[in-house]
């Protein structure tokens, strides 16, 4: 687990006065260590390394942050050079507007498309989406279906087998209907294969799309890296859609595909329901690869389906370390709400670990709630107060075990800590002050 192992090697560097050669040089390694175990490529993870090195020994520490916090921030800000620094927008310009959707067989395209319709939908824009992979009758079903979901219509030619053929007849069938956006889904091989690139290459040239994305699925670790590379070298595409980003991260990834390719990615998708995806931002992959949980992204897609007031009340309570159970239990109703869940935890500070390997989906809460509800309000407020003998009354009115009790608070105690961190480090604190 990363953040457990930056956890130590940060600690290494804690409570040591000021940052020297020594004490950076043991903490860097195992910054390294932790970032190729994340599958950031060895040769990337030196690099950002040597640089991290470099900054911390011509840095002064400040007297209110400790040398390990200032190695974090350090660390956080290389990895989102690395990635970019800011994020990049999808170029979505012409009559109609053509985006071109690559990438290999069950990496995410159609599921992609799918949510990418959905998205530009919400902004307003008339789309169309094609369905271009000729190859498997179900995939044209697979998008009439999702098509149906989100309310886009869906363009398919099932007895042509001709790809470009359809792209073409779909285009001319959006001027004639008025939708400005054509979102091409294509076919994919497992494998890269000469037949595929042959057609994708081919489609490309033809249509002249605004937007090229390559998605790519982001567990596949250095098999990724290189299928990037085959892709931009035959397309030269304009940006990257990372897929499969749900629960526990693999966002080394990022790093590697960005350092090899130098192409922006653009959308991470982080579930098979059509509202999991979020916009990438470098800087909140550097923290999300840090282990602090993707707070930013929470809290904005919170807004889109929660109730704005008390996202904003929580965020103030998150700020000041006043989160308390009442805040949790308020939490656990809103991400219920939200659609896939482990994902969602998983963007909490300090819970991706503590649900690490758990199967969780809406029955997962009963126990959790129960314990909560069996708390007074006063214990809910002031977690610190419940005691021995308070965790065993609570236990007995909820009817779960003591050690369920035990294991809820030592999560709730961890979540806290973690923000408390965030808090301090500042950063994170001065991002949720600007969306707010
Ligand atoms: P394609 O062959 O590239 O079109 O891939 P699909 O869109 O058909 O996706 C392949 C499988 O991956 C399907 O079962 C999808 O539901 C699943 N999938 C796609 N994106 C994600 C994601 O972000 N997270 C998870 N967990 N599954 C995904
Ligand atoms: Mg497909």
């Amino acid at each position: 687990n990363l953040s457990l192992k930056l956890d130590k090697a940060f600690k290494t560097l804690k409570g040591t006065g000021k940052i020297t050669e020594i004490n950076v040089a043991t903490t860097v390694k195992e910054i390294r260590r932790a970032l190729i175990d994340a599958d950031v490529n060895y040769k990337v993870a030196k690099e950002v390394t040597d640089t991290i090195k470099e900054e911390a020994l011509g840095r002064d520490v400040l007297i209110a942050v400790s040398p390990g916090q200032l190695l974090v921030k350090i660390t956080q800000e290389e990895l989102t050079k690395l990635m970019g620094g800011t994020k990049v927008d999808v170029n979505i310009k012409g009559d109609p507007a053509v985006v071109l959707i690559s990438g290999l067989q069950g990496s995410g395209k159609t599921t992609f498309s799918g949510k990418f319709a959905s998205y530009l939908k919400k902004q307003g824009r008339q789309v169309l989406l094609v369905a271009c992979d000729i190859y498997r009758p179900a995939a044209i079903d697979q998008l009439k279906v999702l098509g149906e979901q989100i309310g886009v219509e869906v363009y398919a030619e099932p007895e042509n087998k001709n790809a470009l053929d359809i792209a073409n007849n779909a285009i001319a069938y959006a001027k004639k209907t008025g939708k400005k956006t054509v979102i091409v889904d294509t076919a994919g091989r497992l494998a890269v294969d000469e037949q595929m690139m042959n057609e994708i290459e081919a489609l490309k040239k033809a249509l002249n799309p605004s937007e090229t994305l390559f998605v790519v699925d982001s567990m596949t670790g250095q098999d990724a890296v290189n299928t990037a590379k085959t892709f931009d070298e035959r397309l030269n595409f304009d940006g990257v859609v990372l897929t499969k980003l749900d629960g526990d991260t693999r966002g080394g990834a990022a790093i590697s595909i960005r350092h090899v390719v130098n192409k922006p990615i653009k959308f991470i998708s982080t579930g098979e329901k059509m509202e999991n995806l979020d916009v990438f931002h470098p800087d909140r992959m550097a923290q999300r690869i840090l282990g602090m949980g993707d707070v930013i992204s929470l809290v904005e897609r919170a807004q889109q389906t929660f109730d704005e007031d008390e996202a904003k009340r929580i965020n103030a309570k998150i700020r000041k370390n006043q989160f308390n159970f009442d805040d949790f239990l308020s939490q656990l109703e809103q991400i219920k709400k939200m659609g896939n869940i482990k994902d969602l935890m998983g963007m909490i500070p300090g819970m991706g670990k503590a649900m690490k390997g758990l199967d969780i989906d809406d029955d997962s809460f009963k126990p959790i709630e129960a314990i909560i509800r069996s708390m007074t309000p006063m214990e809910r407020e002031n977690p610190d107060v419940i005691d021995g003998s308070r965790r065993k009354r609570i236990a007995t009115g909820s009817g779960r075990s003591i050690t369920e009790v035990n294991n809820l608070m030592k999560q709730f105690g961890d979540m806290r800590k973690m923000m408390k961190q965030m808090n301090k480090m500042g950063g994170a604190q001065k991002a949720l002050g600007n969306i707010m």
